[in-house]
């Protein structure tokens, strides 16, 4: 499933889409398309960070913010996930490497 979203700033307009395939469920599946194991995957990752004896940590009991931005297929490219604001934050056009 595609989704497309109209995204208006203060001179011009333009779509970002967002991808979730019906067909593959997470790392563990084969690329739908081609069967290929082998994923590109971007992630966004943050979190509640604090310091302990001078040293910054990352305290993942607190909040895991890993969430999945885009995975795409390496051997047949083909968009499994991505959310829409990957296009936001890579200067690509939708779906494109
Ligand atoms: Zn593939």
């Amino acid at each position: 499933m595609t989704r497309r979203l109209q995204v208006v700033g203060d001179d011009r307009s333009f779509t970002i889409t967002g991808v979730d395939s019906d067909e593959w469920e997470g790392m563990r599946d084969p690329c739908p398309t081609c069967g290929s194991r082998g994923f590109e995957h971007v992630s966004a990752r943050g979190g509640y960070y604090g310091v302990r004896d001078g040293t910054v940590v990352l305290r993942s009991d607190v909040w895991d913010a890993d969430r999945a931005i885009r995975t795409r297929c390496r051997a047949c490219g083909t968009v499994l996930h991505k959310h829409p604001a990957f296009d936001l934050l890579f200067d690509h056009g939708p779906d494109e490497p």
